[in-house]
């Protein structure tokens, strides 16, 4: 089941709606628009004033989340791409984090998460209260498939060590990946993992240590058309072969001063999608310019 969290009064809500027949031409979870919201990199501590960087990630949080639910009726979804935790997955982390994106869950808003290298998984579980491990399609990793009429959205696990660096996916996960993408070709696939691709072998891997094998299971899959990720804290679109490379700004510090923080307005159509980054700051000169991506054929 592609849903990871909705609040249990709009779940009843949309059973009880579906039972009447009123929702008998929008299956039940199923997306019904295709405009999503992308959050990344929210690093919240165990308290709501803490700080790193010199900024409140409490108060960048809120205020993307309110944003977010400015435009609601309108959504289809919302992701957040990982390092949801400041630094160690910690359980009062966690209860932080749950509680400033509870709007969301009490929206009515399907909420799916990825994690990073500052979550911990089994404290990430408990937290979220999300699936028993046995129900997972990968052991040991978060890994799941959003469905939406104009794109199917992969979402990958790259945790590898809590509060080290580098990611990892591992061959297993990489290879139900390539299984799950070759079972629905029938509409684009998005593909979401926290790590950024090691795209500059002149520079260190603290990223994604199975980038070339990752690209090897998406590249000659034509109907993969982006790979969205988060990590290095940075608002950047690249391609590679066609596949659009997304890298989502951090919702709570940018590790470059001139790096926006905030989050994606993601617009799908059957041929691309539009995006418009969301800035805390408005001056940023990327604030609110969609730019465009086109599919690759
Ligand atoms: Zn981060």
């Amino acid at each position: 089941m592609p849903l990871h969290l909705l609040h249990r009064r709009a779940f009843l809500r949309r059973t009880l709606l579906a039972g009447t027949g009123l929702l008998a031409t929008r299956p039940l979870f199923a997306a019904e628009t295709s405009r999503w919201a992308l959050l990344s990199d929210t690093h919240i501590g165990p308290k709501p004033e803490t700080l790193a960087r010199e900024t409140n990630m409490a108060d960048h949080l809120r205020a993307s989340v309110q944003a977010v639910l400015g435009v609601k009726s309108s959504l289809a979804g919302v992701f957040i791409n990982g390092d949801c935790a400041l630094k160690a997955g910690l359980p009062e982390e966690y209860a932080t984090f749950t509680g400033l994106i509870k709007p969301l869950v009490e929206a009515g808003l399907p909420l799916h998460l990825t994690l990073g290298n500052h979550d911990d998984r089994a404290n990430f579980w408990q937290a979220l209260k999300v699936a028993a491990e046995g129900a997972r399609p990968v052991q040991g990793k978060h890994v799941s498939v959003v469905k939406s009429s104009l794109a199917n959205w992969f979402l990958l696990d790259s945790l590898d060590v809590v509060d080290k660096s580098p990611g990892r996916l591992e061959q297993s996960q990489r290879d139900w990946l390539a299984k799950s993408l070759d079972e629905r070709r029938d509409r684009p696939a998005l593909v979401m993992v926290h790590h950024n691709p090691h795209l500059d072998p002149t520079k260190p891997n603290g990223t994604l240590q199975d980038t070339a094998e990752l690209f090897e299971v998406l590249l000659p899959r034509r109907h993969v058309k982006a790979l969205f990720f988060g990590h290095s804290h940075k608002w950047d679109l690249k391609e590679r072969d066609g596949l659009h490379l997304v890298n989502l700004p951090a919702v709570a510090y940018p590790f470059a001063k001139d790096q926006p923080t905030g989050w994606v307005d993601c617009q799908l159509t059957a041929s691309g999608t539009t995006l418009e980054l969301h800035a805390h700051n408005e001056q940023h000169p990327a604030h609110g310019k969609p730019v465009e991506l086109k599919w690759r054929a």
